[in-house]
């Protein structure tokens, strides 16, 4: 584990862990900025005087509800449905929303919690939230998956607003269930507000390079972190775990680059392929089949090598980018991952890493992109796509991908600067959130004790 806390912040923490019990998740992710907020203290004692610390460990709002639904065969199911309103010092809620049967009221707080910081560092007017359900999409018909959204939305529509909440996709939300959840929104409230949910369809309202954002933001960032330290993607051989939305455009983007991605991987076992992933299969295979990477791995034939032993991380790699799920790489497979030579690891999930795994990486002199930082390119363009909404506009991609790679740029850049000015250079893990923290902080000194 980490070195003791701040004195100060010891206290905050022992508290955090005793009122939110048994949510390891949301301890963790605490505890990753707390670790970074020492020096920030020793500077400002301001924001410890004003309790700032305190107040941005506490959510603003809670919602828990039931979703009740009828499956295909006629018997009526039962979820549990959440969204966690965590801080909107700096705009309205803003954060995905997660399908998968692991969520629970921990999972969406380490979330929501995430998304405060992640958002800041956009520059952005975008407070942060998170939100879900344990439902399992996994081998649902397509009615079931409108049923449940439409349920979902039956509950959540009267905490949301282009003002107020802001809700897009996580894992297992994608283009269809934000189709769903949009069509029960304007029905309910029989209003067209397209500002309400971001990651809409390109026809009606969503904006070009959203489904991109999250994969393509998270090479430009690594990229940036590269060439900041003498290297580029430029024929490097890449891992992405995952085979979802980010992993398959964080491919697309090391490709352009000229990087080869040899693997990438589902929550089966993965598959690895040295001359590179077809990307035009694995696309069709996911996107259009919304199949498995071992029906991937069939197609390829002798090319591609599927493994359901061992681990991703023992594939020797330049540049690693977990771009599947939280705590996908643990202390042996940082190891593995030093081992085997690579150089750079960016975080395309969010807190893919294990903070003993990020020690093991930084020790070894591995350059370290946390999520926070490097994959907020998704809710960036969420911001974008609520500027076109608030606009009645549309951008060009070009426009858009430009757009989003200056943000990129930009994110970069204040996380190195920051970490500069706190004399610890090349640690973007303190620069993301002591430049985040000051940014939310100094909002809520300023909005006063609300
Ligand atoms: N779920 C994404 C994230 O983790 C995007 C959220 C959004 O676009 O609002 O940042």
């Amino acid at each position: 584990m980490s070195a003791a806390l701040n004195p100060t912040l010891e206290p905050i923490y022992e508290e955090v862990l005793r009122r939110n019990a048994g949510e390891t998740e949301f301890h963790q992710a605490v505890r990753e900025v707390l670790d970074s907020l020492g020096a920030v203290i020793a500077r400002h004692p301001e924001y410890a005087d004003a309790r700032v610390i305190e107040r941005i460990c506490e959510p603003e709002r809670q919602i828990i509800f039931r979703v009740p639904w009828v499956d295909d065969a006629g018997t009526v199911q039962i979820n549990r449905g959440f969204r966690v309103e965590f801080n909107s010092a700096l705009g309205p809620f803003k954060g995905g929303l997660r399908f998968h049967p692991s969520v629970y009221l921990g999972i969406i707080k380490f979330l929501g919690f995430e998304q405060v910081f992640k958002n800041a560092l956009t520059g952005l007017p975008i407070g942060g939230g998170k939100g879900g359900s344990d439902f399992d999409p996994k081998g649902r018909s397509d009615l079931e998956i409108m049923r449940f959204c439409q349920s979902f939305m039956n509950e959540l529509y009267r905490h949301l607003g282009e003002y107020t909440d802001v809700p897009a996709g996580d894992i297992g939300v994608g283009g269809r269930e934000i189709g769903y959840l949009f069509g029960q929104y304007k029905r309910i409230t029989n209003r067209y507000e397209s500002g309400v949910l971001t990651g809409k369809g390109l026809g009606w309202g969503g904006s070009q390079v959203r489904k991109e954002a999250t994969g393509y933001g998270t090479v430009y960032f690594v990229d940036e972190m590269l060439r900041g330290n003498g290297h580029s993607f430029d024929g490097s051989k890449v891992i992405v775990s995952g085979s979802g939305n980010v992993a398959i455009y964080a491919i697309e983007k090391v490709h352009e680059l000229g990087g080869t991605v040899i693997a990438c991987s589902d929550s089966s076992g993965y598959v690895v392929e040295e001359t590179g992933i077809d990307l035009n299969l694995l696309k069709e295979v996911k996107e259009v089949r919304r199949g498995r990477i071992s029906e991937y791995a069939e197609l390829r034939g002798s090319s591609a090598r599927y493994a359901t032993e061992g681990s991703i991380w023992q594939v020797p790699c330049d540049v690693a980018l977990p771009s599947a799920t939280q705590n996908e790489i643990n202390a042996e497979d940082a190891q593995f991952l030093v081992k085997g030579g690579c150089r750079a690891v960016g975080e395309g999930a969010n807190m893919p890493t294990t903070p003993e795994a990020v020690k093991v990486l930084t020790d070894a002199g591995v350059l370290f992109a946390p999520g926070k930082a490097a994959n907020a390119g998704g809710v960036a363009t969420s911001a974008l796509e609520m500027q076109q909404n608030a606009s009645r506009d549309s951008w060009t991609f070009d426009y858009t991908e430009q757009r989003l790679a200056e943000i990129m740029r930009s994110i970069y850049d204040r996380c190195a600067e920051t970490a500069d000015a706190y004399g610890t250079p090349g640690n973007l893990v303190l620069g993301a959130n002591a430049s985040a923290f000051i940014q939310v902080a100094d909002a809520m000194l300023a909005l006063g004790v609300v």
